[in-house]
């Protein structure tokens, strides 16, 4: 396999416990898989859930707040925990890290968006590891892009990654909900978002993120359509990044529109 342009999104369910608070073992496996992907000479950009529920952690809320204020100052709040986090994290690996925050009139707006991938780009060539959220301390609900699997893709189309790996708390899309029905099996290869396939998403995520299926099989279709192969994975061990990168079985894979 040569390589690649990766782009990685890591929901929030990955990052922390259900306490909000982070699951180290677990960053720091992650951010050692993404160095070590990144010294394959693969080129990497992370897109990072997890401000809200980090800052919710921080601040001892006890669950993931529902009002905007809170949201947006629990967001400031998290936002840099994670990257300091992250900048501590993969600095034992010699790799610098740069943050991006971005908002719907950003991705809405042409000379904004691209600005954003000139900036981009030259992050790329300077060998710097590119962490992307929403700048939810701004964006509002009703103005923002909402999620970070819709914000992944939009990242992965416009800058032409030749994969987007989604690592979740779920092994993949399942032929029914696993947690209600033990007999649901999981779909390793999906070609066409059919409504079949789009009746399959029920709408529950965890408590601390925003996401879902519903939002993964979105981001799938934008994907696709756009020739970028994109992959449902489970976060819980981050290693599975490294099947996914080589385009071996590794959870569920949308293949991208190809010619
Ligand atoms: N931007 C949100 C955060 O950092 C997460 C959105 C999502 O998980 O889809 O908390």
């Amino acid at each position: 396999m040569g390589k690649r342009r990766i782009v990685v999104k890591v929901g929030t369910s990955t990052l922390a416990h259900p306490t909000g608070l982070l699951n180290l073992r677990r960053v720091e496996a992650l951010c050692r898989v993404l160095s070590d992907l990144k010294n394959a000479g693969h080129e990497l950009i992370l897109v990072s859930s997890g401000a809200i529920g980090m800052g919710a952690g921080k601040l001892s809320l006890t669950q993931r707040p529902e009002d905007t204020p809170t949201k947006q100052a629990a967001a400031a709040v998290g936002q840099c925990e994670l990257m300091y986090t992250y900048d501590k994290a993969f600095s034992q690996y010699n790799h610098t890290v740069a943050q991006v925050l971005l908002t719907a009139a950003d991705v809405n707006h042409p000379h904004r968006f691209a600005n954003f991938r000139n900036t981009m780009h030259r992050l790329l060539d300077l060998k710097a590891l590119p962490i992307i959220n929403e700048n939810d301390t701004v964006a509002t609900e009703e103005l923002g892009i909402g999620d970070n699997d819709t914000l992944a893709a939009i990242v992965a189309v416009s800058m032409e990654a030749e994969l987007l790996v989604l690592l979740s708390d779920i092994d993949g899309l399942y032929t029914a909900d696993p947690h209600t029905h033990p007999e649901a099996t999981l779909i390793d290869e999906i070609t066409n978002i059919t409504p079949d396939i789009l009746a399959l998403a029920g709408g529950a995520g965890s408590h601390l993120g925003t996401g879902g299926m519903t939002t993964k099989l979105h981001a799938a279709q934008i994907c696709m359509e756009a020739g970028c192969d994109m992959v449902i994975a489970n976060g819980a061990d981050p290693a599975i990044l490294y099947d996914a990168a080589d385009g071996k079985p590794a959870g569920s894979r949308f293949c991208g529109k190809r010619g």
